[in-house]
């Protein structure tokens, strides 16, 4: 489950603190062979409110010159303004953006891929900052569904707000077709967002499949569709904990709207391409990002230290060795140290990220 990570808020702190070598990158030489993940809700932080210990156990990390990196199914801002957030919040100087993994974060090297095409972005929060920050074209040729009402308004006839982007007549005749639409983020105006997406995936026929205008023609609703454009999700999660006491619907719920509402159309259910954990891409990701740290690829062990079985535990026992999965008590997983997940047993459980880390400790020493 996505829990409150997105939701972060600013605190005040009285004291920060900087870690000790905040800015010295690790020599090859010295290098640890020992490398550690940290989900943050529910890990580092719960809510507003900072883990007790959660400092000092990164500072621990640190002074063993331990690399660690942050992955979390929370997005919707830049890796560096969720850095800066997770700073303020935990009163500490020395987390940049390139320790931070977002759910969203390997949809970097797809501005690269669609540089020259048309997509459909799709989130709220600041997904077209993100993006412009991964280098997408953002308001020309990435374009955001609230962009295209804008133009027609035909497409969805309810005022469209928070837009501060220029309208996009996506049907004109020397339009670029819509090749791919990525969900960067947790929508927040879910009809209009669910009508544009629908309205992409749609064809005219066979013949044109592969992208044309949005909204050109229709299949009807005979089940012939073929889906004209890849489709994109960052997150899996259902439902997430915000501060309401029941779980709200999350990314994957829009995406099963998504499948609903195209199955009267398609011939097959719609293809998505998932990153989020528990999904392989988002481990191959935070290893990525563990080797830039640590300036080398041979790690004997990286620990993955989550609260949340499905995502963070089962993401690490898939991805085998060298991974290993730590469960902490702090957030979603409440079971204590005496027990284990039963779908998803973790290789170790510790009640809290300081116990995490010094066990770490005690197994690399
Ligand atoms: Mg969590």
């Amino acid at each position: 489950m996505w829990t409150r990570s997105g939701h972060v808020r600013h605190s005040v702190h009285c004291v920060r603190r900087v870690f000790p070598g905040a800015t010295r990158q690790i020599g090859a030489r010295n290098a640890s062979r020992t490398a550690v993940v940290l989900d943050i809700d529910g890990v580092v932080t719960r809510g507003a409110t900072a883990v007790p210990g959660a400092a000092e156990a990164l500072r621990r990390l640190r002074q063993q010159q331990i690399p660690f990196v942050f992955m979390t199914n929370g997005g919707g801002v830049t890796e560096k303004k969720k850095a800066e957030e997770l700073c303020s919040l935990l009163g500490v100087d020395g987390i940049d953006a390139d320790r931070m993994l977002l759910s969203h974060t390997p949809f970097r090297p797809l501005a690269e891929r669609f540089r020259e095409k048309r997509v459909l972005l799709v989130g709220s929060k600041d997904t077209a900052e993100v993006a412009e920050s991964y280098g997408f074209d953002v308001g020309n040729m990435a374009v955001t569904s609230s962009q295209i009402v804008k133009a027609l308004p035909e497409i969805y006839p309810w005022p469209v707000t928070h837009c501060t982007l220029p309208p996009v007549d996506v049907n004109a005749a020397d339009a670029p077709p819509i090749e791919a639409v990525l969900i960067f983020y947790w929508p927040s105006d879910w009809a209009m967002e669910l009508q544009a997406v629908v309205d992409d995936m749609q064809v005219v026929s066979d013949v044109l499949a592969g992208g044309r205008p949005l909204g050109v023609g229709t299949t009807g609703t005979n089940g012939t569709g073929v889906q004209c454009a890849e489709l994109w999700s960052s997150n899996p999660d259902f439902l997430w904990q915000a501060g309401y006491p029941v779980p709200r619907f999350g990314t994957g719920a829009f995406v099963e709207c998504l499948q609903a509402l195209w199955k009267p159309f398609g011939r097959s259910p719609l293809e998505v391409q998932e990153c989020g954990k528990p999904y392989a891409v988002q481990f191959q990701a935070a290893r990525k990002l563990l080797s830039q740290l640590a300036q080398h690829d041979d790690f004997e062990r990286i620990y993955m230290i989550g609260d949340n079985p499905a995502a963070d535990v089962r993401g690490a026992n898939s991805a085998g060795d060298p991974w290993r999965s730590i469960l902490v008590c702090t957030g979603v997983y409440q079971g204590g140290v005496g027990s284990n997940d039963k779908e998803d047993p973790a290789w170790r459980v510790e009640e809290n990220l300081p116990d995490a880390v010094e066990s770490i400790l005690r197994m690399s020493g």
